[in-house]
């Protein structure tokens, strides 16, 4: 039997120094830290700033998703924002709200996962919120990151003749979640038989342990490159795309063939009876990036195979428009991922 220590026998001011003690400070930005009523930094350039709420039972589901991953990933997700910016994320906070049916080792095991993200993406935690909730668990995160004047990456920058482009691949978490809440279904109505997870591990990781892209963005500084305009993958790909066309006043054009899906998840996807692009292009939370840069630019990324160009920006009459493999054009639709679930 694990231990069980009720977060009553620390109290809240307790707690906030249990789950805070071992907090490293990692920038030099960040003047004052947790401890008082408010944080310091001394920011050189412009100050970005996000925030996402996670709720269980919307978000993400306990019974199969460990505290520590859920930990991490609620970090990543703001990381990931910030990157999207083209900005260095330096700082977070973290707000919980949690029932009586959570004990300090429950939170250990979330605040691993919180500073192991912290240690990978070089981020200060410099605060939160610690309050109690009548069911569930609220995880609220912000975060802070720095950008040099004039190089943050909006939306609406897209222009013509653009090259559209995507980190990484898509449709991995989609089928992650697929596959983790058929095993959840199957060892509900068979009270107890464990989940076959069929050596998934790709697809898996990618749903419970989602990486953002920092790379992308010190290779984009490492070669002179700043997008016209960026986002990153939390909706799906078609959801994304459409994100930049209406924000840019411009259309595009999208083939099919060239939208990057992962071996293993392509495999399992035709398991499934699914059709991959559908995957990626309305399954989310991805976290990679959608970006355009001029055509110019393209010699420096040809050969990064962690890039690939699958369309290019055109003109708002034109619509956003997909090029299937057989060759058929159709409007991009902005499915959310819950398409598929229904
Ligand atoms: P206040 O009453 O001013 O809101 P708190 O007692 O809530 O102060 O918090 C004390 C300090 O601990 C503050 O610096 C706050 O930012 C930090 N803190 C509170 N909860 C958390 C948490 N869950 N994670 C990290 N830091 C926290
Ligand atoms: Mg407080």
């Amino acid at each position: 039997m694990q231990e069980r220590t009720e977060i009553s026998t620390l109290g809240e001011f307790g707690l906030i120094d249990h789950l805070t003690k071992n907090n490293e400070i990692k920038n030099s930005s960040t003047i004052v830290s947790v401890g008082d009523d408010a944080a310091v930094i001394d920011h050189l350039g412009q100050t970005v700033v996000t925030t996402d709420m996670l709720v269980e039972g919307i978000h993400f589901d306990l019974m199969y998703t460990p505290l520590k991953h859920l930990g991490y990933k609620s970090v990543v997700v703001n990381l990931s924002d910030i990157y999207a910016m083209n900005a260095t994320p330096t700082q977070i906070t973290m707000s919980i709200a949690f029932s009586n049916r959570f004990s300090v080792e429950a939170l250990d095991e979330f605040y691993d996962g919180v500073y192991a993200a912290c240690e990978k993406y070089n981020v200060d935690l410099i605060g939160g919120d610690t309050t109690t909730s009548q069911k569930g668990f609220i995880i609220s995160v912000t975060a802070l990151g720095e950008v040099a004047a004039d190089k943050y990456v909006t939306r609406s920058g897209a222009k013509k003749a653009d090259l559209l482009c995507v980190s990484g691949d898509l449709g991995g978490a989609f089928l992650g979640l697929t596959l983790l809440e058929r095993e959840k279904k199957v060892f509900l109505e068979t009270k107890g038989l464990q989940p076959d997870l069929e050596n998934q591990d790709y697809i898996i990781g990618r749903m419970l342990k989602p990486d953002a892209r920092k790379d992308i963005i010190e290779f984009f500084a490492a070669n002179k490159i700043i997008p016209t305009s960026m986002i990153d993958v939390s909706d799906g790909l078609s959801s994304e795309v459409l994100h930049i066309c209406k924000q840019s006043d411009v259309g595009c054009v999208l083939y099919e063939q060239k939208i990057p899906v992962n071996d293993l998840a392509r495999q399992y996807a035709y398991k499934l009876e699914l059709d991959p692009t559908a995957c990626a292009l309305s399954g989310g939370e991805d976290y990679e990036l959608v970006f355009t840069l001029p055509q110019s630019d393209y010699d420096k990324i040809v050969l990064n195979e962690q890039i690939s160009v699958i369309g290019y920006i055109t003109e708002k009459e034109e619509g956003a428009n997909i090029i299937t493999k057989g060759g058929n054009k159709y409007p991009i639709t902005a499915q959310g991922w819950n398409a598929f679930t229904k």
